[in-house]
């Protein structure tokens, strides 16, 4: 049984889609990755629910650290990070 694998480099990822999770909400929202970076000191708000999903005063600064931590990576001369995603081979999926 042979395996499909989506990879892509790490310096090709440009936008995150953002899932709001205050409530259940569920909107998807398509940022592009600088702008939840820390130097942006940006608040990122649901459009569905108005609701905050970061405040740039906040403590948690998950999203934030994970977009400065990939915007460095993107930078990095010695390495370079690929992910390889699994893909259902669609013949068994018929
Ligand atoms: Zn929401």
């Amino acid at each position: 049984m042979s395996e499909h694998v989506f990879k892509f480099l790490i310096g090709e990822l440009k936008t995150v889609r953002i899932i709001c999770r205050n409530d259940n909400c569920g909107a998807v929202m398509e940022v592009p990755l600088h702008r939840v970076s820390s130097r942006m000191d940006a608040t990122v708000t649901c459009p569905a629910c108005s609701k905050e999903i970061q405040h740039h005063r906040s403590d948690d600064k998950s999203l934030s650290e994970f977009a400065d931590a990939i915007l460095e990576i993107q930078k990095a001369k010695k390495f370079g990070i690929e992910f390889a995603i699994p893909i259902a081979d669609q013949k068994s999926t018929q």
